[in-house]
């Protein structure tokens, strides 16, 4: 007998982890019935060019934004494997540790879900988990096509969701958050404020470390 409610993962580049990431979470537990969520930050994104931040760096900041916050978790399983930090394996992982009766949702936002059948293994996904899809300000979702018609056709409630181990997806309406990591670089380095973007201690540690000010170059350990 698994432990009743179900884990979420929110994977990301987190770089830097600001409010989009931390007001959605903290809303998906009054919605989804949640027994964890699991920032996984990626260590190398496969998708995209290598973040000029290190993954450490990047742990660091989601680990102090939660650190006050019992409920979601900062998951380094993709620090510890090498190679391109592919969502498959983690959620793979995820699966042989939470056992095959446990519901297990993979929070996306809805840019990240429109590259989905360019994910290694993507068909791969929803045998492992949910798919729990969230609106994005400046994002629209598709019209037609396989994404559209995954959310469409796998479409389950919440409870349907926790209740279920995995193969269906969700469109989850939350408090729109128009704030993006790309936004927060450049206020950076253009020496503007950030105050409302990001939670306090992550902006300290960038700081502290001198991160996101100069132009980009090699990745800042
Ligand atoms: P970048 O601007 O560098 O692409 P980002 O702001 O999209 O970064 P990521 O770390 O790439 O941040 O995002 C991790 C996950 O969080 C993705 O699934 C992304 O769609 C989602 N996400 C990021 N910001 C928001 C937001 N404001 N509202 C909802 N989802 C978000």
């Amino acid at each position: 007998m698994s432990t009743p409610g179900a884990t979420a993962v929110f994977g990301g580049t987190f770089n830097p982890f600001h409010c989009g990431h931390l007001g959605s979470a903290r809303d998906l537990f009054s919605v989804l019935p949640l027994r964890e969520l699991r920032f996984v930050p990626a260590a190398q994104p496969p998708h995209r060019d290598a973040p000029g931040v290190s993954a450490e760096h990047r742990a660091r900041m989601v680990e102090l934004a939660i650190a006050d916050d019992a409920r979601p978790r900062c998951d380094r399983r993709e620090l510890e494997r090498a190679g391109p930090s592919y969502t498959v394996d983690t959620l793979q992982s995820l699966r042989d540790e939470l056992g095959a009766e446990a519901s297990l949702m993979l929070v996306v936002g809805c840019d990240a879900v429109l590259d989905l059948p360019r994910w290694r293994h993507w068909e791969r996904l929803l045998d492992l988990a949910h798919i729990v899809v969230l609106a994005r300000p400046g994002w629209e979702f598709p019209v037609d096509g396989t994404v559209h018609d995954l959310l469409q056709d796998r479409s389950a409630t919440a409870q349907e969701l926790g209740s279920i181990p995995a193969g269906r997806t969700r469109v989850q309406e939350l408090t729109p958050r128009d704030v993006s990591a790309t936004q927060i670089r450049a206020l950076l380095q253009s020496g503007d404020e950030v105050s409302r973007l990001v939670p306090h201690p992550v902006i300290e540690y960038i700081r502290e470390h001198g991160l996101y000010t100069g132009a980009t170059g090699p990745t800042q350990e």
